[in-house]
């Protein structure tokens, strides 16, 4: 399948749709899921115009590997979490639903099972509020 540039996440790479934006440089952009499976769960995508991680350039997969590296020592730290999952989807068949390469970090507490993904919309407040705590860990 080829990349649609008209994806949701296209829109907000070129500031065309709002994002609670936790991280940005040349290669990647770091922002709040607005319908989170734990509390400060945060999407990395590469700026790359690549479906998923199986057609991304090699080069451009290693930079935002290295991102998610940073988001989730910040996220875990900033909101004092136990853990963090990191998950990334694959087409239709893999779980994927937007198509333009990201991964999800997810903060994780003992105990607390996730909600279901892409299903339970945040408090926008709830959002902010947890990206200023985690962007001030990146600077
Ligand atoms: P995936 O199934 O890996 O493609 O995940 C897509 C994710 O994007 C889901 O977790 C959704 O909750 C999230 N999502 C969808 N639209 C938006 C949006 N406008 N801003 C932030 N996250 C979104």
């Amino acid at each position: 399948m080829a990349y649609d540039p008209d994806n949701i996440f296209a829109k907000i790479l070129r500031g065309e749709l709002p994002a609670h934006k936790v991280y940005e440089d040349d290669a990647t952009l770091a922002f709040m899921d607005i319908m989170p499976i734990s509390r400060g769960h945060v999407l990395v995508l590469s700026k790359a115009p690549a479906r998923n991680i199986l057609d991304i350039d090699a080069a451009d997969l290693a930079r935002v590997v290295a991102v998610v590296q940073r988001v989730a020592r910040a996220a875990k730290e900033a909101l004092g979490a136990d853990g963090v999952t990191i998950q990334q989807f694959n087409e239709p068949a893999g779980g994927q639903t937007v198509f333009h390469l990201h991964f999800h970090v997810v903060p994780r507490w003992e105990g607390q099972p996730l909600r279901p993904h892409g299903a339970i919309k945040a408090d926008p407040a709830d959002l902010k509020r947890d990206a200023e705590q985690i962007a001030a860990l990146l600077v």
